[in-house]
């Protein structure tokens, strides 16, 4: 049976453009046609573009002259999420006090995608800020999982998951401060990747927690997801964080993986029927000729205590500068301090409140030691168990997520929320890169749910991340 067009991965429209099987605008419009039939139903877009006509006509004509020389993205339908400025548009972050806000410039990743000829459908619903795991906390309402709309997409970037999932656009973009693209990628069946820290440029990225955040694809193949995060990697002089090739020590990719296991974290929490498809997977790549080697990284059971502390911290910091008087909503108050209380009060959803709250209270002085200090002295001891580790395994796996995509409101309580984030926030803690993977599926209600599994690799080994990647879902790069 053959595809529509939307269903395309980026890799088979790409071909099918340069061999003059489908042209731009066909695939620009069975995309916006997919996305303005579902998105009554799934919210994933909080908005659909106009469709910039200058843009598909020259992407049509660059395939036309260039061929193969022209870039791969070339004329590639994508979805940005809210918190990614692309000029002339709105980004709200999914936020009351943002909705009016327009971005004046491109983030550095936008204006990648632009000179490689890519096309915007729209932006795509989130939590509020990247605050979340569920796509639940949206002042725009939530999303629903493509696959089972009674179930969310995850989080925070479950509009730009289910917009790839859905096939509302052929790859997204989201952004990860403690799993917000592995943890969706692995409730909606895709790819996603959290590239090491400072691989992407943060320069345009609305910013959650500036130590942590990472701008990073979700794609349908992994051939997708490196597509994506090669045309935007790279130095940005915009972003003084951001990294060069030469910035850590280069890793050959080996032939065959030593693939470093945490058994110890596997021990409880776990749905058996996930824990069973990790260790199928494992046990397949095992049959492959890779090895799998116990790792041990002590450290790991107080992450997702460590990011809880620092995460609000660095957010209800960042978050300070939406006052009503600088950018978005403003509300009238009797002076300047009634205006601001105004402002945040009706601008800022509940966990919002919540995090800007506990991110205040960390860094007060009388607490700062007691919380912030500590929390940030864990990070330090676990980036060097994660670099032991390293030194006798090439990437370290766990899943992505303890169960598979989970029903609206059955987290309802912040501590099981945060639990979701138990695998994924260490890589954002470390800096270190992190894909996350179709690993099979899993059966509730009836209905079939897909699951990940997560590699970890050191700073700046990306790509080997691709590599085992394919191993997993059997494609050759
Ligand atoms: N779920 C995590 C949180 O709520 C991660 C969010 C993210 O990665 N943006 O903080």
């Amino acid at each position: 049976m053959t595809k529509a067009l939307n269903e395309l991965t980026i890799t088979e429209a790409a071909r099918m453009l340069r061999a003059g099987e489908c042209t731009v605008r066909e695939l620009y419009d069975a995309c916006v046609h997919a996305a303005r039939e579902k998105n009554v139903a799934l919210n994933v877009y909080l908005e659909l573009f106009e469709a910039d006509e200058m843009a598909i006509a020259a992407a049509q004509t660059r395939i036309d002259t260039e061929g193969d020389a022209a870039p791969l993205l070339c004329g590639i339908p994508l979805a940005m999420k809210d918190n990614i400025l692309i000029e002339g548009h709105i980004a709200s972050a999914a936020s009351k006090i943002l909705s009016n806000y327009k971005a004046t410039y491109d983030a550095t990743v936008t204006k990648k995608l632009k000179e490689a000829g890519a096309l915007f459908i729209g932006r795509t619903n989130m939590d509020e800020f990247a605050m979340g795991s569920s796509t639940e906390n949206s002042a725009f309402g939530p999303v629903r999982n493509p696959i089972d709309p009674t179930r969310v997409p995850g989080g925070s970037s479950g509009g730009s998951a289910a917009a790839s999932a859905g096939h509302l656009c052929l790859g997204s973009f989201g952004t990860d401060t403690g799993g917000s693209i592995r943890q969706p990628a692995a409730h909606c069946g895709l790819v996603g990747l959290k590239p090491t820290y400072g691989a992407i440029s943060r320069h345009g990225l609305i910013a959650l927690g500036s130590s942590l955040d990472q701008a990073g694809p979700l794609a349908k193949s992994v051939a997708d997801a490196k597509a994506l995060f090669d045309a935007v990697r790279g130095p940005d002089v915009l972003d003084s964080t951001s990294i060069t090739d030469t910035t850590y020590p280069r890793k050959e990719t080996p032939k065959t993986f030593r693939i470093g296991v945490p058994y110890h974290l596997l021990e409880e929490g776990l749905d058996p029927d996930v824990k069973e498809n990790f260790e199928r997977t494992l046990k397949e790549l095992e049959a492959e000729g890779h090895t799998l080697v116990e790792v041990s990284l002590p450290t790991s059971p107080y992450a997702l205590a460590a990011y809880y502390v620092i995460q609000p911290a660095e957010a209800s910091t960042n978050l300070a500068r939406f006052d009503g008087i600088r950018y978005g909503v403003s509300k009238e108050g009797k002076d300047l301090l009634a205006g601001y209380l105004a402002s945040r009060t009706e601008g800022f959803g509940p966990e919002t409140k919540r995090r800007i709250l506990l991110g205040t209270f960390v860094l007060s002085s009388g607490y700062i030691d007691a919380y912030y200090r500590k929390a940030d002295a864990a990070r330090q001891v676990l980036r060097e168990e994660y670099d032991r580790a390293f030194e006798t395994v090439d990437v370290i796996a766990s899943p992505t997520t303890p169960s598979p995509a989970f029903k609206f409101g059955e987290k309802s309580d912040p501590v099981s929320m945060y639990l979701e984030d138990i695998f994924t926030v260490s890589a954002d803690l470390t800096g270190m890169p992190a894909l996350s993977v179709p690993m099979g599926n899993v059966e509730r209600d009836g209905v079939s749910l897909p699951t990940g599994i997560h590699f970890t690799a050191p700073l700046g080994a990306d790509d080997l991340l691709f590599t085992i990647g394919a191993r997993v879902t059997k494609e050759t790069l």
